[in-house]
């Protein structure tokens, strides 16, 4: 459905750049996203020959993973439209939100690299990313562990609770061992990482260490990619350190950080949950459209389902949800890209809950409305309701984030 646009005052610039992003999310995410839910072994998912790599190389020539890149490394942070920013996440989502995860994920050890350009390794290892035209250069986030998730939210300084990743220093590195969880998104197919880990195991969470590595130094492995119900296109798995070698200079932030790391907690929790605010709040308007137009084309009672009541109600809810999580969505990210050093942790994770449970409902509204077909394979809700499904659980489960952000307003 074609949607008003409230914010009428875009930039010629912001409409272009919009309309570019739009086209790429419905030509080549979509059809790459259903391709490779429906394959059966995740590792195919990242095969040579897997539509993955298409996305991945389409979302580069378009410049897109310069949009967080500073100016003075050769990216486009300070002149691009921060609504522009926004958008491009929101029409990702729309097109496929497991995608748009990896994509977004794929960028993150290099904005943090960028961030800390006075060590000279890391200010080479983001600008290598911004020339990289190809998708050669993959990012995660490595923070869940096996036996902790909700302990990064809660833990505290309970020593039960600490990383079971841990690091120790001896001479100009620190010696790493541990597991991180199958759930590290592009797990299996990253070349950096932005790890957690535990330096100070008597503090437990609040004695993590933050550093920012490549994932080619000798004692780092990888599990099996795993295999899961909902944003299948999205691949991930574990990433395992035995006696690896971590040279000192990659820890941004060591155990005489702490205090630091805290603030750095929240502008990483805002960030994680500010992006899954947007890109979820694509996949709500995506799974909206799709019940509308089905609503136009069924008949039933001898007319197009739509003329009935029932549904005429159900969309103007699902319709007005949407809106809601969008318009939230737009505000959180326009503020916390103005306060990047401060931004607002509390909204984004009321934010990422808002957005996701509104594409969890309107997603399982738009499978009522299609009846059957709305359980067949064949009909992109399903894969829809299950993408959405993930997102509650995604990047901290709403419950555990909501206790963890709910601290911030007292
Ligand atoms: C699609 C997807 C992508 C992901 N991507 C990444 C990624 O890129 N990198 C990464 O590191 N991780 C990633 N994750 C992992 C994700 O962050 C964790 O799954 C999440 O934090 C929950 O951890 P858990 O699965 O261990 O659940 P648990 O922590 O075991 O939680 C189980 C249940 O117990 C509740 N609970 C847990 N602790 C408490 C507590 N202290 N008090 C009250 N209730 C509690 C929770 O609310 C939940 O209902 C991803 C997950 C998904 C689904």
């Amino acid at each position: 459905m074609p949607y008003r646009e409230l914010d009428f005052n875009l930039s010629k610039e912001t409409i272009a750049m919009h309309k570019e992003v739009q086209n790429f999310a419905i030509t080549v995410m979509r059809p790459a996203g259903i391709e490779l839910d429906k394959l059966h072994n995740p590792e195919d998912v990242y095969a040579k020959e897997s539509p993955l790599w298409d996305v991945f190389k389409g979302y580069r020539e378009l410049d897109l993973h310069m949009a967080r890149m500073p100016k003075e490394l050769g990216g486009l942070a300070e002149d691009l439209d921060p609504m522009a920013g926004y958008l491009i996440g929101e029409e990702m989502g729309y097109g496929d939100s497991g995608l748009a995860i990896s994509l977004g994920a794929s960028g993150m050890p290099f904005s943090f690299a960028a961030m800390f350009q006075h060590v000279p390794e890391l200010k080479q290892i983001a600008h290598d990313y911004i020339e990289d035209k190809e998708g050669r250069m993959i990012g995660c986030w490595a923070i869940t562990e096996p036996d902790h998730g909700g302990d990064w939210s809660l833990g505290g300084e309970d020593p039960k609770c600490g990383p079971s990743v841990t690091g120790v220093l001896k001479g100009d590195e620190y010696i790493v061992n541990g597991e991180k969880a199958a759930w590290v998104s592009n797990g299996t197919i990253a070349t950096h990482a932005v790890l957690h880990v535990g330096l100070d195991p008597s503090k437990g969470m609040a004695g993590q260490g933050l550093a920012i590595i490549p994932l080619d130094l000798p004692g780092i492995t990888r599990g099996k990619p795993l295999d899961k119900m909902g944003q299948r296109a999205l691949n991930q798995g574990s990433v395992v350190f035995q006696d690896a070698k971590i040279p000192k200079q990659y820890m941004v932030f060591d155990a005489s950080a702490a205090e630091i790391m805290v603030g750095m907690g929240e502008v990483i929790l805002a960030g994680a949950n500010g992006g899954m605010a947007v890109v979820f709040a694509g996949l709500a308007r995506a799974a909206f459209d799709e019940a509308f137009k089905y609503s136009q084309e069924r008949i039933q009672g001898g007319v197009p389902i739509f003329e009935h009541k029932n549904i005429k109600l159900k969309l103007f809810k699902m319709f007005t949800m949407v809106e809601a999580a969008r318009a939230n969505a737009r505000r959180m990210a326009l503020y916390n890209n103005a306060h990047q050093e401060m931004p607002s942790g509390v909204h984004a994770v009321a934010a990422k809950c808002l957005s996701t449970e509104t594409a969890t409902f309107v997603a399982s509204e738009a499978m009522q409305i299609f009846g059957g077909n709305g359980l067949a394979r064949e009909y992109t809700i399903e894969k829809m309701f299950r993408d959405a499904r993930a997102s509650m659980i995604e990047d901290g489960v709403n419950e555990t984030l909501s206790l963890q952000a709910v601290e911030f307003l007292v």
